[in-house]
């Protein structure tokens, strides 16, 4: 199967004024197309650190990214984030959702920035994001503000809304660290379906043993290396 990522001797090294913190160390890595993997570690080991470059969110300092074929090392900030609207998706702990606007809306925003004519119909993007939002369970919610949803719910409006753009990667950084267990253990199942049901990448971050059980692949980050 083919790899949509390829990290080789990934370095970042954090600068604060006068005083640099190395923080990843060397990191190599390959994820192969559709499937689910988990990058865990305590707090502190560089997780973020990693997905941000994974998400094309930051560079390394030294080392090679290649991300669905294509070397994304030295991407200029505009390039990245190009990169990020047409191939990638993602949820965080805090959902991140607009709170003067509906579901409705919150999933169809990312939209209205794509550049592809297709999906820039009014058409198109009403039917997507109510499409998305049947699939993760809100059908019945969808002229719902986030204050008017609980936890689990918006996550749900987030994870519809990081799949608008069909992602080939689904990147989600503690996305049940908000949630009790119960809702966690919803959530999880639905990243599982979600990645059978529409062939998405999905790499999750995460401290929670719990939740890493649900990837098929689980890497060990410790010290700003992969441990396992
Ligand atoms: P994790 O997500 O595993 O908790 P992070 O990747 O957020 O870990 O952080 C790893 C280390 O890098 C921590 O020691 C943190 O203080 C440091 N760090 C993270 N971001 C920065 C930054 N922008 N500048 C300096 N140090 C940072
Ligand atoms: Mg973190």
């Amino acid at each position: 199967m083919q790899n949509v990522i390829e990290l080789n001797d990934i370095v970042k090294v954090y600068r604060r004024g006068e005083i640099e913190v190395p923080v990843l160390h060397g990191i190599s890595l390959q994820i192969e197309t559709g499937t689910m993997s988990a990058i865990m570690g305590s707090s502190g080991s560089g997780k973020s650190t990693l997905l941000n470059i994974l998400g094309c969110l930051d560079r390394p300092t030294t080392g090679t990214y290649r991300l669905a074929g294509r070397d994304v090392t030295d991407c200029s900030r505009d390039q990245r984030a190009e990169i990020r609207n047409s191939l990638l998706g993602f949820c965080f702990q805090s959902f991140h959702l607009l709170p003067r606007m509906t579901a409705f809306e919150n999933v169809m925003m990312p939209l209205d920035y794509s550049s592809s004519d297709s999906t820039s119909t009014p058409n198109y993007a009403k039917s997507r994001a109510e499409e998305l939002l049947a699939m993760v369970g809100l059908a019945d919610r969808m002229d719902h503000q986030p204050s008017q949803l609980s936890g689990g719910q918006q996550q749900r409006v987030a994870i519809a809304r990081a799949l608008v753009n069909q992602p080939t990667i689904l990147f989600a950084d503690e996305p049940t660290g908000a949630l009790d267990s119960k809702t966690s253990a919803e959530i999880l199942e639905l990243f599982e379906r979600l990645h059978t049901k529409v062939g998405v990448t999905v790499l999750l971050v995460t401290h929670d043993t719990k939740v890493a059980a649900h990837a098929k692949r689980t890497i060990l980050i410790q010290d700003g290396l992969i441990a396992a």
